[in-house]
C-alpha cells in the first residue's frame, strides 16, 4: 500500500512553540514545571513531558511558592491572569500568537461597545478566554441556526472565530451573521496553520483511497479534522499505530495520513511506518 503523508500533519507552530518553552524550562532546572491544564491534548505527549518534568497543574493555588506556571497556546481570560498573576510563581504565557490576535480583536470590538460572536465549541479553554476578553459583550454561537436564534436588539456585532474551526461553518455562519445584523463587522480569525491542514485535505483526496487521522479522541481539532476527511474518502481514526487494523484497508492502494495540531511526530511516524507494512 502506498502510504502518502500530509505536510501539514501534526503540531501546528504555536503548539510546538509552547510544548518547546516547557521543555526548555524544565531543562533550565525551573524545577517543578506546571502548566495551566493539560498542555495538550494527547495523552502519549503529556506522559513524555512528565518525564522532562512538565506537569500538569489542576490548581495553581495549590503549587509550591515559586514554581513555575506556564499558560497554554490556547490562552487564558484576562480574569485567570490577574488571578494568576497574583500568585507567588513565575507565569510564563506560551499563549499562541494567533490566540493573542483574536484576543485583541474581542477586547478592541467589546470596548468599542459591541456585542462578540464568537463561533466556536462551548467550553473549549480558547473560546472560554475569548468569552472572558469579551466581557459581558460575548456570546458562543456554533452555526447559522444559532444566530437566527439570537434577539435583534444586540447593537453593532462583531463575529469572529475560534482558530480551529472549518471554513464552511466559519463562512456559513457568517453569512447568518450578515443577514441578521447588517453592517456587522466580520472577522475570519481561523489560523493559517488550520486553514493549510483543512485545506491540504482536498488535494490529498484527489490521490487517495481512504484517510487516516492521527490523534486524541479528547483533541477537539483532530476530531473536527477526521469529520471533514470522512466527507472525502473512508477515514479511520487512530490515536496511536496499535490501533490500526489491517483489515480496514482492504483494497486501498494509497492512504493519505493526517493528523491534528496536537499529534506528536513520533506517532505519525509510527502509525505511518505500521501502515507501510500493509
Ligand atoms: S491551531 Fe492555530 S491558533 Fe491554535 S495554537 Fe495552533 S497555530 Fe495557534
Amino acid at each position: 500500500m502506498n502510504v502518502v503523508v500530509a505536510k501539514s500533519a501534526g503540531f501546528c507552530w504555536g503548539v510546538r512553540r509552547a510544548v518547546e518553552l516547557a521543555r526548555k524550562t524544565a531543562a533550565s532546572g525551573a524545577t517543578p514545571v506546571y502548566t495551566d491544564g493539560p498542555l495538550i491534548h494527547n495523552e502519549h505527549m503529556m506522559r513524555r513531558l512528565r518525564e522532562a518534568g512538565v506537569e500538569e497543574c489542576p490548581d495553581p493555588a495549590a503549587i509550591p511558592a515559586g514554581a513555575t506556571l506556564i499558560v497554554r497556546a490556547h490562552g487564558i481570560s484576562p480574569e485567570r491572569r490577574r488571578r494568576l498573576e497574583s500568585l507567588p510563581i513565575a507565569l510564563i504565557d506560551a499563549t499562541c500568537p494567533d490566540v493573542a490576535k483574536i484576543q485583541r480583536i474581542v477586547r478592541q470590538a467589546a470596548d468599542g461597545a459591541a456585542t462578540v460572536l464568537i463561533l466556536g465549541d462551548p467550553g473549549h479553554a480558547e473560546v472560554v478566554a475569548l468569552l472572558g476578553c469579551a466581557g459581558p459583550r460575548g456570546r458562543v454561537v456554533t452555526s447559522p441556526q444559532d444566530v437566527e436564534a439570537l434577539p435583534s436588539d444586540l447593537g453593532n456585532v462583531c463575529f469572529v472565530s475560534q482558530s480551529t474551526q472549518p471554513e464552511a461553518t466559519f463562512e456559513a455562519t457568517a453569512a447568518a451573521v450578515t443577514r441578521r445584523f447588517p453592517g456587522a463587522s466580520i472577522v475570519n480569525t481561523i489560523c493559517h496553520a488550520t486553514r493549510n491542514r483543512q485545506g491540504e485535505l482536498d488535494s490529498l483526496a484527489e490521490d487517495c483511497d481512504a484517510f487516516v487521522v492521527v490523534g486524541s479522541p479528547a483533541s477537539a481539532n483532530t476530531q473536527r479534522l477526521a469529520q471533514l476527511a470522512s466527507r472525502l474518502k473512508p477515514t479511520v481514526v487512530v490515536d496511536s499505530a496499535d490501533q490500526l487494523d489491517p483489515g480496514d484497508f482492504a483494497g486501498v492502494a494509497t492512504v493519505a495520513v493526517t493528523a491534528g495540531a496536537s499529534t506528536p511526530d513520533f506517532l505519525i511516524e509510527a502509525v505511518t511506518a505500521r501502515l507501510q507494512t500493509f
